[in-house]
């Protein structure tokens, strides 16, 4: 049947849309050319066939009944003047339609007519639009769990926007690898994921994801040519897998921001008939550049959390640093507190010893002065007595004033010592420190005791120093020293013993020794016989002699010129008694 008019002829030929009329049996009377174009079919072949013919098959029973109730009861139980449904085309595709109804009536008959229109790029595109919507989100706000959004951004593609949906991802070493593959049917992600696995895809290849990747730009192929997928194989077997894809037409956009590619995005469309054309670009593209916003964000906010967790460690390495300072800081105050006390402590004690000492050196020479006053008198008394002058005396008288006398002199000697030592300690003694070499000092005291050492047959020898050895020293101090060292040898020697003196000298100080044959000293003496009132054994010196302060006064006066004086012993052998003084430096001392 043509629609008999010419002018709806025309309309009825030229018409973008598919128009269709039916009969009052629900069967197709005149389909326009565009059915053609839009579902394949020839419009002659459509003649005489059900509306339902060109649905699929799921719609069918569901337009049969709508239809016979319509034309029973007048009831349209759907808005029937224009519905979306997808039509099927001649090669199996599903086509989404937009579909208006009408009717009239001719030679007293009923005819309905279907203007029947291809929305399958309004879909799509409002399809990518709610994808966008529903994904959008999740992108903008997936933090570390880009990866998650990602694979979840495969998943909602399929099946509104393709049938397979894949992501790629270059990953830190800069290799591709697939991040997800999805599919409504969960067996054929498995299948697909396997052949990947057996035949990994090749990473040069100059077209597809890797050539996206490369160079960051889309690829759609509206019909997969089967060469492509022959190239593509590896071997047969790999092609006959791929075959069974049924891949028709794909589009691959860069997963993309801030001018990276991070990977590629990849939609297919297989068994449900859908083709992508370049109108799909723009809105896949969006979705890619989102993608890879969140790709691109993630990276931020990784950084911003290791920048975080790299402050924050070094915030609390710093808290414990300014702990530990304060802590040592708390500490050093104790103990400087502590310092302050004992330096207080000492300096009274130092005050109170300085005033101890002041009053015993005081006490020592008020009564050594006192000491001699009487001890003169006696002295006086003893010459007046013995120069008969208070008149004659008799031998025994004169040898008890000579026994007094010599106790007199002992006891005078007693005092000086004492008055020598008190000022010693006081510190009062002045040096007179000059240049003096020892083997001459040393001479001089010898010729002051060699007549008593004689006298006590000890044997004595004098080892040549050979070159003069020059010593900065007071000259009356160390006579004084010598002179004590060399009594005390005659003191412990007995008869037919000896005495030794010799002088040496390090870089820096110049000796003298000297050494006895006598009693000897126990080692765990050999230093307290340096302190003051300290006698080894007062039964064992000669008696009458000695308040064990000639050693003490001794080292105290080496000491304040500089030197030392040590001894070394070996009981029941003798002793050695070693005075060091301070080498004379001509290029310090002019
Ligand atoms: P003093 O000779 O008046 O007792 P010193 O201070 O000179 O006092 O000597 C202290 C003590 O050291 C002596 O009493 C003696 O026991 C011991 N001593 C000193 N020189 C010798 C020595 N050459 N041999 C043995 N003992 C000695």
């Amino acid at each position: 049947m043509q629609p008999a008019d010419a002018r709806f002829h025309s309309l009825f030929d030229t018409t973008p849309d598919l128009v269709i009329i039916m009969d009052a049996e629900g069967l197709v009377v005149a389909a326009n050319p565009s059915v053609k174009r839009i579902l394949g079919y020839d419009p002659g072949e459509l003649v005489g066939a059900p509306l339902s013919a060109i649905m699929p098959e799921r719609y069918r029973t569901a337009h049969h009944t709508g239809f016979k109730r319509y034309l029973s009861t007048g009831s349209r139980k759907l808005d029937w003047t224009s519905i979306q449904l997808p039509g099927l085309a001649a090669d199996g595709r599903e086509v989404p339609l937009s579909i208006s109804f009408g009717e009239f009536e001719e030679g007293g008959r009923r005819f309905f007519t279907g203007i029947i229109r291809d929305v399958s790029v309004e879909k799509a595109r409002s399809d990518t639009l709610t994808f966008l919507s529903q994904v959008g989100p999740a992108l903008a706000s997936s933090g570390l769990e880009y990866q998650a959004t990602l694979r979840k951004l495969a998943e909602l593609a399929v099946p509104l926007l393709a049938d397979w949906s894949a992501v790629d991802i270059v990953g830190d070493d800069g290799k591709l690898s697939r991040l997800a593959v999805a599919h409504a049917d969960p067996a054929k992600v498995a299948f697909a994921t396997e052949i990947e696995a057996r035949y990994p895809s090749d990473p040069d290849a100059k077209f597809g994801v890797p050539q996206v990747v490369r160079s960051g730009k889309s690829e759609v192929v509206a019909d997969i040519p089967e060469d492509l997928l022959r190239g593509v194989a590896k071997d047969a077997h790999h092609l006959e897998l791929i075959l069974s894809l049924g891949l028709r037409s794909y589009i691959a956009v860069p997963i993309r921001a801030h001018g990276r590619t991070y990977g590629a995005l990849t939609l297919v469309q297989a068994d449900s008939g859908r083709r992508f054309s370049e109108e799909d670009l723009p809105l896949m593209e969006e979705l890619g550049r989102r993608a890879g916003l969140a790709v691109h964000d993630a990276g931020l906010y990784r950084d911003a959390l290791e920048t975080n967790q790299l402050l924050e460690e070094q915030a609390t390495e710093l808290e414990q640093q300014t702990e530990e300072a304060q802590s040592l800081a708390e500490e050093m105050e104790a103990q400087a507190e502590e310092l302050m006390t004992t330096v207080d402590e000492l300096r009274r004690k130092t005050e109170e010893a300085a005033a101890a000492n002041e009053a015993k050196s005081a006490f020592l020479a008020s009564m050594s002065h006192e000491l001699r006053t009487p001890l003169n008198a006696i002295a006086g008394y003893v010459e007046l007595l013995s120069l008969g002058l208070r008149g004659p005396i008799t031998d025994d008288q004169r040898s008890d004033l000579e026994r007094i006398r010599h106790s007199q002199r002992h006891l005078l000697g007693l005092i000086n010592d004492v008055l020598n030592f008190a000022k010693v300690e006081a510190g009062r003694l002045e040096y007179r420190v000059a240049k003096m070499a020892l083997d001459i000092v040393l001479k001089d005291c010898e010729s002051m005791v060699l007549p008593q050492i004689h006298a006590s047959r000890i044997s004595y020898t004098h080892e040549e120093c050979g070159e003069p050895i020059f010593v900065s020293a007071d000259r009356d101090r160390v006579h004084q020293i010598i002179l004590n060292l060399l009594g005390n040898a005659m003191k412990f020697t007995p008869e037919g013993g000896s005495i030794s003196a010799a002088c040496d000298h390090t870089d820096t100080v110049g000796r003298v020794h000297i050494r006895d044959t006598g009693i000897g000293i126990e080692s765990d003496k050999l230093e307290t016989i340096f302190e003051p009132f300290v006698q080894v054994d007062r039964s064992l010196s000669k008696p009458g002699q000695g308040a064990g302060l000639g050693l003490a006064i001794s080292r105290s006066l080496a000491r304040a010129m500089g030197g030392d004086i040590v001894a070394e012993s070996e009981p029941g052998v003798g002793s050695t008694f070693i005075l060091t003084l301070p080498r004379w430096d001509d290029d310090v001392r002019q």
